[in-house]
């Protein structure tokens, strides 16, 4: 048999109609059943075996040495490879070097290990490849999709049995949609709330044809605002640039000590807004679980300040949402029901592979503000669900979704997400007992930041005045990146590290280290080794013991 294996001698295969029959068309015999199988078997288990293997990102190759085997440009006129070749290649060669996100040591972002069936899902969609853009490339896919987002809405609203009645197939109505991800559901929403706020009248067409210069012309105003908290994700602020208010007007109020946005601070900044006349809000955005911290802002308080204000409310539930399946939890996102619009990521708390994004509403007309109706496309009262979607042509991430609550339960979701929030809770008292550390946010969620802190710049700080704390966050924010960086380069552990700015003085960042509690198979004995390895790395640097400290970073 022809073998291709990196630096092996090249076969000649060749491109001709022959081989496309072959790639194309349905295997029939026996011979080429059994190839494809064994194929599977490789994906599934090469990969698999990979993933178990107790890594993080390691740096023992690093970014820059091996970008140098990444340089050749030219597409090959010939096929260089086979099939099985390819995925010989990228599980031996690429799967090594690529970072294992399924690691139960792996715990400073929001992608984790994933249920081993979601790999068969995604499969069944890549076969199946149906197109959600319209009903003549999807048909009951469409159907389907509508049926999980009424699923997903009444976990959020739990409006009547009626309600979901009249809707969960309405093709006049829609109670959400999909996208590719949190960043451009929260564009969505706040596409619709600018649509919502500048509507047609009087001789004006409405925002989304005039645009946004006419628009305010016709409600006689000078700008249009969106206030969020300082804690909020970076979308909304490129949303606000995408959709014409600029970024600068998707205003960050501060946080109380718990990273909630500050109720009076909010109050206050809309009594500022107000004064001139001149300033519209188009929505006030509330968190449901912090990218960083994982806090909740009161969200209740805020529908208020919204319902008050004649403005829309967007929760941002990207990841906090899925804890509405749990009854032990989901008291922590009371107020969400009266979101106007909530994001919820598929592939964060769902754990769906990448990429799945969500947004819900809660009246099933709004998104009429948004649709488009291309006549060689969509017709008019069709269910096509590209009409009122940001994407055109998608895969059928509904079928994951859907297939992934009936295999889970809503249980099953649950003992995930409450695994998460209590592991959470014993590895914020673990830092809190240990002399060289310091808890920064404590969790409410499964996600908390906290630092080295020695135990003898405590005292220090304790005693020091204004300009001797400073200099003691000065240092600590440098041994925090070095921990953070040494940890990451030897491969055992994972966390991030973020920088919040300082209450008194915002010119002063904290730099921190950041946990997301995802993985199931986290544990406080894992969690307990990741502590002790940051001391030891503190520990050994202070000594002068270690090597490397500061270099440059490599990627
Ligand atoms: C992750 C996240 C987003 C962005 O979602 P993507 O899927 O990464 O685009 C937005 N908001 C919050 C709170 C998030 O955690």
């Amino acid at each position: 048999m022809r073998k291709n294996l990196l630096g092996q001698k090249k076969s000649h295969l060749v491109a001709d109609w022959n081989a496309l029959e072959r790639v194309f068309i349905r295997p029939e015999n026996e011979a080429t059943r059994i190839t494809l199988v064994k194929y599977m078997e490789q994906i599934l288990f090469g990969l698999h075996e990979f993933l178990n293997k107790n890594v993080g990102i390691t740096e023992e190759i690093s970014l820059k040495e091996l970008s140098k085997n990444f340089t050749d440009t030219r597409i090959g006129k010939h096929p260089e490879k086979k099939l099985a070749d390819v995925i010989t290649d990228i599980v031996k060669e690429i799967a090594p070097h690529a970072v294992n996100v399924a690691s139960p040591y792996f715990v400073g972002h929001m992608t984790s290990a994933i249920p081993f069936f979601m790999v068969h899902l995604k499969t069944i969609v890549s076969a199946l490849n149906q197109n959600v853009v319209k009903l003549e490339t999807s048909k009951v896919v469409s159907v389907i999709e509508k049926q999980v987002i009424a699923k997903i809405h009444r976990l959020i609203y739990n409006m009547n049995e009626l309600f979901y009645q009249t809707h969960v197939q309405n093709t006049t109505t829609s109670l959400g949609c999909f996208t590719e991800g949190g960043t451009s559901a929260n564009l969505t929403a706040l596409w619709v709330a600018r649509n919502a706020a500048f509507p047609p009248k009087n001789g004006f067409k409405g925002i989304e044809i005039e645009g946004l210069s006419a628009a305010f012309r016709a409600y006689n105003i000078e700008r249009a605002v969106v206030l969020v908290s300082v804690r909020a994700h970076k979308s909304l602020k490129k949303s606000g640039g995408i959709l014409g208010i600029g970024n600068q007007n998707v205003i960050a109020v501060d946080v109380d000590d718990r990273s909630r946005i500050d109720i009076s601070l909010l109050k206050q900044e809309i009594r500022q807004l107000k004064k001139d006349g001149k300033t519209k809000i188009i929505a006030i955005v509330g968190i449901a679980g912090s990218t960083e911290t994982g806090s909740i802002d009161p969200l209740r308080e805020m529908a208020e300040i919204c319902k008050k204000n004649d403005t829309c409310f967007h929760v941002d539930a990207a990841w906090g949402g899925p804890t509405l399946m749990s009854e032990k939890y989901r008291h922590l996102l009371n107020g969400i029901e009266l979101a106007d619009s909530v994001t919820i990521d598929g592939h964060k708390q769902f754990y769906m592979p990448m990429s799945c994004g969500m947004l819900y509403f809660k009246d099933p007309s709004i998104m009429d503000l948004m649709a488009y109706h291309a006549n060689y496309i969509n017709r008019r009262g069709s269910v096509d669900l590209g009409i009122k979607t940001f994407s055109g042509s998608r895969e059928a991430n509904s079928l994951i979704l859907d297939s992934a609550l009936k295999i889970m339960g809503t249980r099953g979701y649950a003992l995930l997400i409450e695994h998460g929030i209590e592991v959470a809770a014993d590895f914020a008292e673990e830092i809190e007992s240990r002399e060289n550390f310091e808890l920064v946010t404590k969790p409410v969620l499964n996600i908390l930041t906290y630092r080295v802190f020695p135990k003898q710049l405590k005292k220090e700080h304790e005693a020091g005045d204004d300009d001797q704390k400073k200099a003691i966050n000065a240092r600590l924010n440098e041994i925090n990146r070095i921990v953070q960086q040494v940890q990451r380069e030897a491969g055992n552990s994972f966390v991030s590290r973020t920088a919040f700015k300082m209450k008194k003085n915002p010119n002063e960042q904290m730099v921190v280290l950041r946990c997301v509690m995802m993985n199931p198979m986290t544990n406080m004995s894992i969690l307990k080794d990741i502590l002790d390895e940051q001391e030891k790395i503190y520990l050994d640097w202070d000594a002068g013991k270690l090597k490397n400290k500061g270099r440059s970073r490599t990627y």
